[in-house]
């Protein structure tokens, strides 16, 4: 996907399978007044929920169905996984890889997310690869060197045309669902720092051309002051995406000038 701007929701292991279909079709109902070849809705829903979030969104333009996670294998003895292939069967087009959650919680590293994101891209799904700092980190000025080696560990055994076709997510851990967002300089400073990362290892029309999101704490308080960011193209939002008024606000707020 080109450089877009992009709001995207992960609903993480929330909502009963009836209000994640109406919570679709509230977001449906008026995501086409923001949206246009700029400006992009992303939905990454639980995997139970995939396929009827897919077949209510098929078809409709600007607005792309997500999981929160895969496994790279594409079939085999992997009790309770997921594949990519599977994901493609029902309709899915992009997955999150490396959200600070899994990468904590269930000890994902860097060369697993390496694998994964090469076979979701072999599987044609749109990888949104999340990096972010914790606040010890950021407290001992380390935020540039642990988001350096999350992208050069992540991503860049992949080859300029499978990069093209990224998204980046920055997500600083202390910001996720805390309800502290990084200030828009703060994540200015970041996105601004990553496209050069990419702009050495690849190119400058590479780096130019990828969009990278901001996640954390993400309202329709602050979402226009860090949307005006030159090099903030877009959100993942936790909290703020299981309201579809909330959800629809942050998208409203998107620079127009900019989309
Ligand atoms: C997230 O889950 O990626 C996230 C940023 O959550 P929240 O918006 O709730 O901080």
């Amino acid at each position: 996907m080109k450089r877009n701007k992009i709001i995207a929701g992960n609903w993480k292991m929330n909502l009963s399978f009836v209000e994640a279909t109406q919570l679709t079709q509230d977001i449906l109902a008026q995501y086409q007044n923001y949206t246009n070849q700029h400006t992009k809705v992303m939905l990454f829903v639980p995997f139970v929920y995939a396929q009827k979030v897919a077949e209510i969104c098929a078809e409709k333009p600007n607005i792309y169905v997500g999981v929160q996670n895969m496994h790279y294998e594409k079939a085999g003895a992997f009790t309770g996984e997921i594949s990519p292939v599977m994901l493609n069967s029902i309709g899915v087009e992009a997955v999150i890889i490396g959200h600070s959650e899994r990468r904590t919680l269930f000890h994902e590293d860097n060369e697993l997310l390496a694998k994964k994101v090469k076979s979701a891209l072999e599987h044609n799904l749109i990888p949104v690869f999340c990096v972010g700092e914790t606040l010890q980190e950021r407290e001992t000025n380390q935020t540039q060197s642990v988001i350096c080696m999350q992208i050069e560990k992540g991503l860049f055994h992949l080859s300029h045309e499978e990069m093209s076709k990224i998204i980046i997510a920055y997500e600083p851990v202390w910001a996720i669902g805390t309800g502290k967002n990084a200030t828009p300089e703060q994540a200015q400073e970041v996105h601004a720092y990553i496209r050069n990362l990419i702009a050495t290892r690849y190119s400058t029309n590479i780096a130019q051309n990828i969009s990278i999101l901001y996640g954390g704490s993400m309202k329709p308080d602050n979402s226009a002051d860090l949307l005006k960011q030159p090099d903030i193209d877009g959100g993942l939002i936790g909290g703020a995406s299981l309201k579809a008024k909330d959800f629809i606000e942050i998208l409203q707020s998107v620079p127009q000038s900019n989309a």
